[in-house]
C-alpha cells in the first residue's frame, strides 16, 4: 500500500520559491486546459494522445506538459465515474417514487463547472526528482527538480519528522513526489504482512459511543468532553466554506484520528463492520448526520486497520440492532434508543455495543426478498452456527405470569 507524508518548502530561499510557483501557477493552467478539453470527450485513455498535448502553448517543458496530460486524464476519469455513480443512485430513487433533489443539484453542478483543479498539487515523476538524503548540509534531504521548461532547476532542501521517518523504516521511498506551493509530499510503498492469529471482532460506530467494539471497548469522550455528536452539532450551525466551518471540521478530524487510536488491535485479526453503502436508516435519517456521514470515520478506522494488517469485512448491517445478542431474537421494538432490551428474554445491553457482538458473529445474511417481509415488525429468531445461545430467565415475565 501507498502512505505518504508531507514536508514543508520553508527552508528553500525566495527566488527559488518564486520559480517554483510561477512553475505551478503555469502548470495548473494546463492541466484546467486539459480538463476543458477532456470533459465532453467519451473515451479517455490514461495517457493523452498527441492531438491534444500538441494543442497547448505553454513554457512548461514538453514533459511537464505531458504529466499534466496524464494527471488531468485522472481527474476527469474518477469525476465522471463519481458522476455516474451519482446518476445511478438518482434513477434508482426516481424508480423507488423519491425525489433526490439534493443530488440531482450537485449532479447538474458538477456537470456545468467541471472538475476544480485550484487545489491540485503537480504530480511529478522520477523524470523530474532526484531525491538525496545523504549530504553534509544541516538539512536532512534535498529535492533537485529538473526538465520543468525554461532551464528551470531546482535544488530544495526539507526536514524529516516523526512521520516521515516512519514511513522511510517501514517501506520504501518512491521516486516521484508531490509539490504544492508550500509543501512536498513524499510517498511510500508499505508492505504490511495480514495478521494470521487473534480474534474477529465487529466495531460499530455511532453519534453518542463513537466506537464500540464486541471485546468491550467503548470510545466516548476525549479528554475535552468532545464526542463526535457534540463537534457535528457545531458543524452544523456552521456555514459551509467559512472560517468557523473549516476550524469545527479540522476539530472533527482530529477527534476522529484521536479515537480511532485509542481501539485496541493487539489480538485482533479480523474486524467486521457494517458497509457505508447501506447505513442503517436511523442512521442516515438522523438531521445531524444528513450531512455529515461517517465516511471519514470509517477512512481513518480502515486505513488504522490495514496498517496494522487486520482484515476488513464490510456487512449489510440490516437487523443488527434490532437483534438479541444472547437470544437471537429479532423486533424492531427491542432497541430503545441508547439501551436494548430484549422483550423476548430480557437481555439487556448498551445498544451499540449489542450490535457490535451481532456485527462480530457469522450470521446467515438475510436476502432482500425475505427483509421485504418486515418480519422485524412482529419478530423473528435470527441465528448463525457457531454461536451459543443463552436464553435467560426473563424476570419481568416470571413476574407477569405470578400476578
Ligand atoms: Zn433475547
Amino acid at each position: 500500500m501507498i502512505r505518504s507524508t508531507k514536508a514543508s518548502l520553508k527552508f528553500s530561499n525566495i527566488n527559488k520559491l518564486d520559480s517554483l510557483h510561477s512553475f505551478i501557477a503555469e502548470y495548473k493552467k494546463v492541466v484546467s486546459t486539459f480538463v476543458e478539453m477532456l470533459w465532453n470527450e467519451k473515451k479517455i485513455s490514461p495517457l493523452i494522445p498527441k492531438e491534444f498535448t500538441s494543442k497547448i502553448n505553454s513554457w512548461i517543458s514538453q514533459r511537464a506538459i505531458q504529466c499534466a496530460a496524464k494527471q488531468a486524464s485522472g481527474i476527469v476519469r474518477g469525476t465522471k465515474l463519481k458522476q455516474e455513480r451519482r446518476l445511478f443512485q438518482i434513477k434508482k430513487l426516481q424508480s423507488e417514487g423519491k425525489n433526490p433533489s439534493k443530488l440531482q443539484k450537485i449532479y447538474n453542478n458538477v456537470q456545468t463547472t467541471k472538475p476544480f483543479v485550484e487545489n491540485i498539487e503537480a504530480e511529478l515523476d522520477s523524470r523530474f526528482v532526484k531525491i538525496q538524503m545523504e549530504n553534509d548540509t544541516t538539512f536532512d534531504g534535498w529535492v533537485t527538480l529538473a526538465s520543468l521548461g525554461n532551464k528551470i532547476k531546482l535544488q530544495i532542501p526539507f526536514k524529516k519528522h516523526k512521520h516521515f521517518n516512519k514511513l522511510l523504516s517501514n517501506g520504501k521511498m518512491k521516486s516521484g513526489i508531490r509539490i504544492s506551493k508550500t509543501m512536498i509530499t513524499f510517498m511510500f510503498d508499505i508492505e504490511v504482512k495480514p495478521k494470521t492469529k487473534g480474534s474477529t471482532i465487529g466495531i460499530d460506530v455511532g453519534l453518542k459511543s463513537t466506537i464500540s467494539s464486541s471485546n468491550g471497548q467503548v470510545i466516548q469522550k476525549d479528554t475535552h468532553g468532545h464526542d463526535y455528536m457534540s463537534i457535528c452539532k457545531k458543524l452544523s450551525k456552521k456555514k459551509k466554506g467559512s472560517k468557523g466551518f473549516r476550524k469545527v471540521s479540522s476539530h472533527r478530524t482530529n477527534y476522529i484520528n484521536w479515537t480511532v487510536n485509542q481501539l485496541n488491535l493487539n489480538d485482533v485479526k479480523e474486524v467486521n463492520r457494517e458497509d457505508i453503502k447501506n447505513l442503517r436508516k436511523g442512521k442516515r435519517q438522523s438531521g445531524l448526520m444528513s450531512r455529515w456521514n461517517y465516511g471519514e470515520l470509517f477512512d481513518v478506522l480502515d486505513k488504522k486497520l490495514e496498517d496494522k494488517g487486520v482484515r476488513v469485512n464490510k456487512l449489510n448491517p440490516t437487523y443488527t440492532s434490532q437483534r438479541c445478542s444472547q437470544c437471537g431474537w429479532v423486533r424492531k421494538g427491542n432497541r430503545k434508543l441508547k439501551l436494548f432490551m430484549c422483550d423476548k428474554c430480557c437481555y439487556q445491553q448498551d445498544s451499540d455495543l449489542n450490535a457490535s457482538i451481532n456485527l462480530s458473529l457469522k450470521l446467515k445474511p438475510i436476502g432482500f426478498q425475505q427483509r421485504l417481509k418486515q418480519e422485524n415488525k412482529t419478530g423473528f429468531y435470527w441465528n448463525c452456527d457457531d454461536q451459543v445461545l443463552i436464553v435467560p430467565e426473563c424476570p419481568t415475565k416470571t413476574n407477569n405470569l405470578t400476578l
